[in-house]
């Protein structure tokens, strides 16, 4: 522990964004640093818990070595913290960006004070390692001669590469779209996490002999059998991309998207062109609804203001969260909160009021001669919870509304992995329709072949899915060698 008093003398200082009403001029990262002094300090506001929640089974899922690295990061030792980074997290400059940060919640300070800044720590140890050449590739010395598919290349396969190339093994990684990082690519906007970092990332792992295959759509392009012949193990990080709908009145109108189909479409085009090919599904000018919270809600309303919408307005069917932990949910454990996040800030900055509408049902959407979306009608819903049953809504008489609509962007969530794979290869499937296969073990009910990361889980969180890659490498390399050298 640097600094016995570090957390009576420093307040909490978070980051601080650029400034909403100017970041949302362009689709740069909207992310800062402090300065060294400053975040030192943050490093010496950590207590060395004798228990770190932080790094429990409430806390990180990758289990960060957090008050190591905060209390390096104090001493202003950057190597050795990033190292320590290293051990454990493939990716902090993505976690870094983009984690909800359940660390944090599970802070011992967070009992009576506010947490410490360990997800801005991470980032700066990482940030730093770039800046200052540390993060380099790193050839394995040995070669296994073990050949490992993987296929998708989200944060779970990409760590999973990360992991079983480390060991020696020969890694391919096939991904269906033209670029690689799944939804650290086409999911995550580009003003959250920039995708340069994404591409300098991938270089490095092509550098330490990752052999990356864009492009490839493993179930049409290529047979998954050829894999099994080809490889000696194959891994299936396809993520949860089957997304749910809306089965309205008026659904099939023009104008109404699935969240993905906006988000995509919308890098892809800021990438090739900056926008200029007119390749995306515009906000422009247009009363935007978007149906569903969430990091994909937010998503979809941070690209339709930076577009320049008319008006931006986000449904919500449960209630609004509480701002404070409640009963239900008391330290450590990562509570339901109203957030303000990005997107909501934005939309505060550009049109003086909050998007988001609580308790809110869609019943219908309403379209024009031409069959294009006008209008969403919607009603007001009523929570509640008898004793020992689920959460049950009511609609309140008389509270229908009509919403101006020209674009529905539909961020409710996803239903698992698409079926082709799977169902080529004949693997079980569990309740939920993810691929079944238990956590710990990851292999499937075919022999050599793996499944982690959202197909596996369900939807989940880029941390998850660096957790659950790391884990299968592990599994994949003691099925290949008869033990392990990974942790
Ligand atoms: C819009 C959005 C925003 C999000 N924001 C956050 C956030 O801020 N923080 C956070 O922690 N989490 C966030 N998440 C969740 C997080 O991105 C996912 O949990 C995580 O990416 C899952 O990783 P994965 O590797 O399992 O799958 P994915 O990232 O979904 O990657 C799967 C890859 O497999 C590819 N693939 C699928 N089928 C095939 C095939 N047959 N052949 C070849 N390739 C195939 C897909 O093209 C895709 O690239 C967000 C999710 C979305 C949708
Ligand atoms: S719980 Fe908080 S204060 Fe305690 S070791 Fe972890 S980061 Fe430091």
């Amino acid at each position: 522990m640097g600094k016995p008093t570090g957390f009576l003398e420093y307040p909490r200082r978070s980051v601080i964004d650029r400034d909403p009403a100017e970041r949302v001029k362009d689709f740069k990262e909207f992310h800062t640093h402090l300065d060294e002094r400053e975040r030192r300090e943050q490093g010496a506001r950590c207590m060395d818990c004798g228990t770190p929640f932080c790094q429990s089974d409430y806390g990180c899922p990758v289990d960060n070595l957090i008050p190591e690295w905060n209390d390096l990061v104090y001493h202003g030792r950057w190597e050795e913290a990033f190292k320590r980074l290293m051990k454990t997290n493939n990716f902090p400059e993505y976690t870094g960006r983009v984690c909800p940060a359940p660390c944090e919640s599970a802070c011992v300070l967070a009992i009576n004070e506010p947490a410490v800044t360990i997800k801005d720590n991470e980032c700066t140890i990482i940030d730093r390692a770039y800046d200052t050449g540390l993060m380099k590739p790193r050839v394995p010395a040995i070669r296994t001669g073990k050949r490992v598919a993987i296929v998708g290349s989200g944060p779970a396969g990409l760590a999973a590469a990360d992991q079983l190339n480390q060991a020696g093994h020969l890694v391919t990684v096939f991904e269906r779209d033209d670029r690689i990082g799944g939804l650290l690519m086409y999911g995550i906007p580009n003003m959250k996490l920039d995708k340069g970092l994404v591409e300098k990332r991938n270089a490095i792992m092509m550098g330490e002999g990752i052999d990356f295959r864009p492009g490839v759509w493993v179930g049409r392009d290529l047979d998954p059998q050829e894999l099994l012949h080809e490889y000696d193990a194959v891994l299936l990080t396809v993520g949860a991309t089957k997304p749910r709908d809306l089965p309205a009145r008026g659904r099939d109108l023009a104008g109404i998207h699935f969240a993905m189909q906006f988000l995509r479409a919308n890098t892809r085009s800021l990438l090739d062109s900056n926008l200029e090919d007119g390749d995306y599904i515009s906000a422009r000018g247009k009363h935007v609804v978007v149906i569903g919270g969430g990091d994909t809600g937010t998503d979809c309303i941070g690209t339709s203001v930076r577009h320049g919408a008319l008006s931006i307005v986000n449904f919500e069917l449960l209630p609004r969260p509480a701002t404070e932990r409640t009963a239900e949910y008391p330290w450590p454990l990562f509570p339901r909160l109203l957030k303000n996040d990005y997107g909501h800030e934005e939309v505060q900055a550009r049109f003086g009021a909050d998007p988001r509408q609580f308790s809110i049902l869609t019943k219908e959407f309403v379209g024009d001669e031409s069959g294009s979306v006008r209008a969403v009608r919607t009603v007001r819903v009523k929570w509640h919870k008898p004793p020992g049953e689920r959460p049950q809504m009511q609609e309140i008489p008389g509270s229908e509304e009509q919403w101006p609509a020209d674009l529905v962007l539909l961020a409710m969530g996803f239903l698992g992995p698409e079926d082709d794979i799977a169902a080529q290869l004949g693997l079980d499937r569990d309740e939920r329709s993810n691929i079944r296969a238990e956590f710990g073990a990851f292999s499937t009910s075919r022999p050599k072949v793996f499944a982690a990361g959202d197909a596996r889980r369900g939807q989940s969180l880029v941390v998850w899915a660096i957790k659950e890659g790391r884990e299968a490498a592990r599994e994949m390399d003691r099925f290949l060698m008869g033990h392990t050298i990974l942790a």
